[in-house]
């Protein structure tokens, strides 16, 4: 199909409102990492603040604090976002991952209960999907859901681990074993539960950078009434699956962020040149590569628009951007510590924030499903080579 790249009077008005809007409220000096206590209590507050200008969910329904608009507006919001060099949003996980399993297999009680939470970063949720023994395996998760008729409600024991923030979120969602006899996919069950629920324990992991973004959730006899439980029983595989696409293509990752990252970088390049440093024909390559790239990853994600205005599937495809925007993000930052030279190994000033986008791209080809998965998920599906051998990865 083709694909026109022209906005409506309506659109470009949506997207200047949404501009002047973040020129006047994105705080002028960059939040400490959410990945710290005071970091993420200040990431809390910007949640707050962009739910008030009604800039926190702008697809949603007005009912629940939306706009009602559609995918362009949303994809020219965070064009918006990114340049104007707005926070990273502490409340992505249940924004991008939890809510759409609210508005998708909720009941009309639970969206009630939880939407409004989501929207103004009153209620930060933690995914609680990956346990040491089942990451990329996720259908071998082991920690248990066992029925309580008495109490009318489901009992959890087990442990997950790679939860971000959880250490300060407020509330978790995810998979658990609700009956152990069936087989690995079937037998599996969405929960939500409060963080600092009677046999919860939540123990920060160190990274070596220092910061305690991770945890592990230990349950020792965690009840959860009926009321939280997401979906129907034995019904957690497709549930989750439904948001895993969302995770790897569109919604956790728009172009804004890249577009504005790869303008940061040719500006990079530009001062530093300016300043008199030297800058090699292959690093000036790798700049106008980086900046090429974030304007494809644009382009095919307004096709994919395009697709699903029209009502086409999108699914596997969202395996394509996945393993895009995260070599992209690595590579451009690659570039910008190459920029910086010696002087990139320095955490000051504006370095820091350099140097902490690039440590965190170091993991964008491994969250959201690693890039090898990625990539058999492609051969197979997209491309119908036949299944690999799992005995031999
Ligand atoms: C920044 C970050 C944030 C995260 N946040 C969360 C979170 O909030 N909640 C949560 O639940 N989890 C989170 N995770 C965990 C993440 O989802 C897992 O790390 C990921 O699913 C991989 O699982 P694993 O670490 O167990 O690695 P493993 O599954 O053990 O894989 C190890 C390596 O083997 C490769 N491999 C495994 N199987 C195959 C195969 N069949 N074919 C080819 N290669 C294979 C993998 O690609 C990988 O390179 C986060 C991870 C990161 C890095």
């Amino acid at each position: 199909m083709t694909m026109k790249l022209e906005y409506t009077a309506e659109q470009l008005a949506f997207a200047a409102e949404a501009r002047s809007w973040l020129e006047a409220n994105v705080p002028k000096d960059r939040l400490p990492s959410m990945d710290t206590e005071a970091g993420f209590a200040a990431h809390r507050e910007w949640e707050q603040q962009l739910s008030d200008g009604r800039w926190s969910v702008v697809s949603w329904p007005a009912e629940f604090g939306g706009r009602d608009v559609g995918l362009v507006e949303w994809v020219l919001f965070e064009e918006e976002y990114y340049r104007a060099g707005a926070p990273t949003r502490v409340a992505q996980n249940g924004i991008s991952l939890l809510a759409p399993i609210i508005f998708g297999h909720g009941t009309p009680e639970q969206q009630q209960r939880w939407l409004p939470g989501l929207t103004d970063g009153s209620i930060i949720w933690a995914q609680a999907w990956s346990e040491p023994g089942a990451g990329s395996d996720l259908a071998a998760i082991r920690s248990t859901a066992t029925r309580d008729d008495s109490r009318g409600g489901w009992v959890l024991n087990g442990q997950k681990i790679w939860s971000s923030r959880a250490v300060w979120a407020d509330r978790g969602f995810g998979l658990f074993r609700s009956d152990p006899a069936a087989q690995r996919h079937h037998g599996l069950t969405y929960y939500t539960f409060p963080l600092d629920a009677p046999g919860i324990t939540v123990r920060a992991i160190e990274q070596l950078d220092g910061g305690t973004g991770f945890a592990e959730i230990f349950f020792d006899d965690v009840f959860v009434p009926d009321a939280d439980v997401l979906g129907g029983i034995g019904d957690g595989w497709r549930v989750a699956m439904s948001t895993a696409g969302n995770e790897r293509g569109l919604s956790l990752r728009a172009p804004g962020r890249f577009l504005a990252a790869a303008d940061n970088l040719v500006a990079l390049a530009n001062t530093s040149a300016a300043a008199g440093a030297d800058i090699s024909a292959a690093t000036r390559e790798r700049v106008a590569e980086a900046w090429i790239d974030a304007e494809a990853y644009r382009l095919f994600t307004w096709h994919t628009v395009s697709r699903a205005l029209v009502g086409e599937e999108v699914g596997s495809e969202g395996s394509i951007n996945k393993v895009f925007w995260s070599e992209l993000d690595r590579d451009l930052h690659e570039t910008a510590l190459e920029l910086r030279g010696a002087e990139a190994e320095v955490k000051t000033g504006d370095h820091g924030s350099w140097v902490d986008d690039y440590l965190f791209s170091v993991a964008g080809p491994i969250y959201a499903g690693t890039n090898e998965i990625q990539r058999n998920i492609i051969a197979e599906r997209i491309l119908g080579l036949p299944r690999g051998d799992r005995r031999k990865n």
